[in-house]
């Protein structure tokens, strides 16, 4: 089978590689699209310096193409489309026994996930079918959108809260979408212009461009005096940090949706923290439960983001290096390769 492989700085190939030997619970996915997500672009640009040749992928979908000896083919039909959690739950470490099997310790951070292939393995555990009227570019959103399900599960938004999203890149707009969906006034702050008239299309309340209005005074103004009920990072400069801690009203809660590249160490009032009951948190990868509704929701369509910019484009694998090089450029959404 061909497979994308990243084989050096800004560099990828697609190479011949042997189609996956399946264990008795693993169906064979074939893979018809996978996007680029920041994941891999940072692997592609060194700044996560996982030993090469790397095969990312973790936002796929296709149909099943072969089964394991131990399945029921009347259960697990081929040709059936179907996407796959790639973060493994063992079920025994201490994260998975304590309901946190998004951040399984089996997870090797460096493996190489395998959605950039013609073919991927999936445990049945992991697997997740869906109708056949949902199109493939559709479902490969199913990992991010189960992503901010699992950061929206922490927050406990309420009809009528009010929401500060900093950063309307793709996870930033999954991140509206999901506001919208829970009732909320969305305000979103972010420089690009651009970007900032898509989050309005998108459905954000109050855009603004932080550059050049004091961001957290904006959310004054915005919230009648009182403040977000949640602010959620999504940009990786942590000297925005303070000024998201000003925008929250009381028992206000800072999420972490990204990681901050190269290190996270920053400054912050812990007396703000203290006197006004502020919850500080993040979120890594989707659990199981908000993968399985992140699936029902792009199934039934109620969130759409292929049908709203939020897929940029889509190459052919033998495209695989414009696609990567797509991929990184600061104002392009979602980048997929075709298989
Ligand atoms: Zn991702
Ligand atoms: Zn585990």
């Amino acid at each position: 089978m061909k497979a994308v492989v990243i084989v050096d700085k800004k560099t990828v190939e697609l190479q011949e590689r042997p189609v996956p030997e399946l264990k008795a619970d693993e169906v064979l996915l074939k893979i018809e699209r996978c996007m680029l997500c920041t994941w891999e672009q940072r692997v592609f640009l060194r700044m996560q310096p996982f030993p090469l040749p790397y095969i990312g992928g973790h936002e796929f979908a296709g149909t099943i193409a072969a089964l394991g000896s131990g399945l029921d083919p009347g259960k697990y039909p081929v040709g059936r489309k179907a996407t796959g959690r790639v973060i493994p739950f063992c079920g025994e470490c201490p994260s998975c026994r304590r309901g946190a099997e998004n951040m399984c310790e089996t997870q090797n951070q460096e493996n190489n996930f395998g959605g950039l292939a013609e073919y991927i393995a999936v445990p049945v555990t992991q697997l997740y079918m869906v109708n056949d009227s949902v199109p493939f570019e559709r479902l490969a959103f199913a990992e991010p959108l189960g992503c901010v399900i699992t950061c929206f599960d922490k927050l406990d938004i309420k009809l009528g809260d009010y929401v500060v999203i900093v950063g309307a890149g793709m996870m930033g707009m999954l991140n509206l979408l999901t506001a919208k969906l829970q009732g909320a006034y969305v305000i979103v702050s972010e420089p690009d212009e651009r970007k900032r008239e898509l989050a309005e299309k998108l459905g954000a309340d109050a855009v603004v461009n932080p550059l050049e209005t004091d961001a957290a005074e904006f959310v004054k103004r915005e919230t009648s005096g009182q403040g977000a009920r949640a602010v959620i990072n999504c940009v990786a400069f942590k000297e925005i940090i303070p000024q998201c801690m000003d925008m929250l009203g009381i028992k206000g809660t800072f999420l972490m949706f990204g990681k901050m590249f190269p290190d996270g160490k920053t400054e912050f009032d812990l007396n703000a923290i203290h006197d006004r009951e502020y919850v500080v948190t993040g979120t890594m990868s989707a659990s199981v439960s908000a993968f399985q509704r992140a699936v029902n929701l792009l199934e039934r369509g109620i969130v759409r983001p292929d049908e709203l910019c939020l897929l940029e484009k889509t190459f052919d694998k033998a495209q695989c290096q414009e696609a990567f090089e797509a991929a990184v450029r600061p104002d392009t959404y979602r980048i997929a390769i075709r298989f």
